[in-house]
């Protein structure tokens, strides 16, 4: 099994990218900004207690993200691997998911991250907010988003790159370009499928 955390602040790409790398790799695809917005689009409880947070760019609790998690990578036991994408987003997740994978006898190979001026990100999320429909593509939240991603998430980049994991990737450039600076990075753990 080959895991992969495709890590960066909102709007540097991680969804678009994700894509790319699970068409190319055959890697099992885990968003946790798509499970929410799924379960918000249902309205079951756990999207009811999700949308609060959200709606304001707030971090959602760390135990409902995990739990999430957990019963999304039991679904396919004979993936390939997974690509975690908006997961883990604070040191108490990171640590949950490690957790996660040694109990599968596995671990997080790789973490990339997307690096990308500020100034490109807000453009990227209003462009974005024009068409999305999302409630958080907006000025006011997208600060709030950036905020918390200072304040919890980057953190999380330190965690891994204490174990010698984590790599950075210049994510500034077009769709292509970003996707074959990761792929240079991923090549050394796996091949295309
Ligand atoms: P983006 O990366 O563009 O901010 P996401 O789709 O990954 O968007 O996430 C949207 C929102 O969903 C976040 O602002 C947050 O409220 C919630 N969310 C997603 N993933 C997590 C997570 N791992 N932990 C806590 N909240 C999360």
């Amino acid at each position: 099994m080959f895991n992969l955390i495709l890590f960066g602040p909102p709007g540097s790409g991680k969804g678009t990218q994700s894509i790319n790398i699970t068409n190319t790799y055959n890697l099992q695809h885990i968003s946790t900004g798509d499970l929410l917005r799924d379960e918000v689009g249902r309205q079951t409880p756990l999207g009811v207690e999700a949308k609060k947070y959200m709606d304001q760019g707030l971090l959602v609790p760390d135990e409902v993200v995990i739990g999430m998690i957990s019963s999304k990578i039991d679904e396919t036991p004979n993936a390939r691997g997974f690509i975690f994408d908006g997961f883990p987003r604070t040191k108490a997740q990171a640590e949950a998911l490690d957790k996660l994978l040694e109990f599968k006898h596995t671990q997080i190979h790789v973490v990339l991250s997307l690096e990308v001026p500020e100034p490109e990100l807000v453009t990227r999320l209003l462009g974005r907010g024009a068409t999305s429909g999302r409630s958080d593509d907006n000025e006011e939240v997208i600060a709030k988003r950036i905020k918390e991603y200072h304040s919890k998430t980057e953190p999380v980049a330190g965690y891994y790159h204490n174990f010698g994991k984590l790599e950075r990737v210049k994510g500034d450039g077009n769709i292509e370009e970003t996707f074959k600076l990761l792929a240079k990075h991923i090549d050394k753990y796996l091949q295309p499928a």
